[in-house]
């Protein structure tokens, strides 16, 4: 995940993905610095947004996206890159910063035991798309559906800011939110965020999507999209059953390794 120089206390850490620039270079590597008090103070700061707190200290602790080391240039990237990219790129801070050690307390879903599980985060495998520089698609859906085609794009840190403002207008589930903010056209008509009434819009053209549907997507999103499997296994201490989890980079606990 982190390849580190122990010298220089700088590391370097592997896309997924990889940052498209403007001039179509494909840059898979980041060159970053672990992270000071002051990045810790940002990540603590309850007044700003987690997303822009998050943003805030991923582009500050980058030293360079690929030989790209312009700071303006730098924080554009890290908006830009798909959601995958600013997970390797969070949990190479994290591993960097505090080590690949991670404690988090589990609770067992059958006798609702809670215990302490520890997973190592360097051994968390990352998936590169079978092609880094497609970033939207048009998927041909599934006999019966209201939409014969349907296009979209990889979620970026863009797409966060999005669904942090589509949370507040919608009540909807994660799960619906983040098909939301993929969406870019529905057949030949274009999916708009624009306004209140555009994401009205887009709720109800989605609501007529049948579960089968949403799989397909799902499962579309899974194949082309590269990330970070956070999944972990754990073994209640109690009752034996085993559990599975998923590492969540925005647990206070993740980048404060002392609060757990
Ligand atoms: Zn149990």
């Amino acid at each position: 995940m982190v390849r580190m120089d122990p010298a220089s206390g700088v590391g370097y850490v592997e896309l997924p993905t990889g940052w498209l620039a403007p001039d179509g270079t494909l840059h898979k590597e980041v060159t970053i610095r672990e992270m000071t008090g002051r990045d810790e103070d940002m990540l603590a700061s309850d007044s700003v947004p987690v997303v822009r707190r998050l943003n805030a200290v991923m582009a500050g602790c980058t030293l360079a996206v690929g030989d790209v080391n312009d700071r303006t240039t730098i924080e554009k990237a890290v908006l830009d890159m798909p959601s995958g990219d600013r997970m390797a790129l969070l949990v190479g801070l994290r591993i960097l910063s505090h080590g690949p050690m991670y404690d988090m307390l589990v609770t067992c879903d059958r006798c609702s035991n809670e215990g302490k599980a520890t997973v190592n985060l360097e051994e968390f495998e990352t998936e590169a798309p079978e092609d880094p520089s497609v970033r939207t698609f048009t998927e041909t859906m599934p006999p019966g559906c209201k939409y014969k085609t349907v296009q979209w794009a990889v979620l970026t840190g863009h797409s966060d800011s999005l669904l942090e403002e589509l949370r507040e207008k919608v009540q909807d589930s994660d799960m619906t939110l983040h098909l939301l903010a993929r969406l870019r056209k529905l057949d030949d008509k274009e999916v708009s965020f624009r306004s209140k009434g555009a994401i009205r819009e887009v709720v109800e053209a989605v609501k007529d999507l049948r579960s089968r549907d949403y799989d397909f997507l799902r499962t579309k999103f899974a194949e082309r999209e590269g990330g970070v499997d956070m999944s972990f296994e754990f073994r209640c201490p109690k009752c034996k059953k085993d559990l599975k989890g998923r590492v969540n980079v925005g647990q206070p606990g993740f980048f404060f390794p002392s609060v757990t």
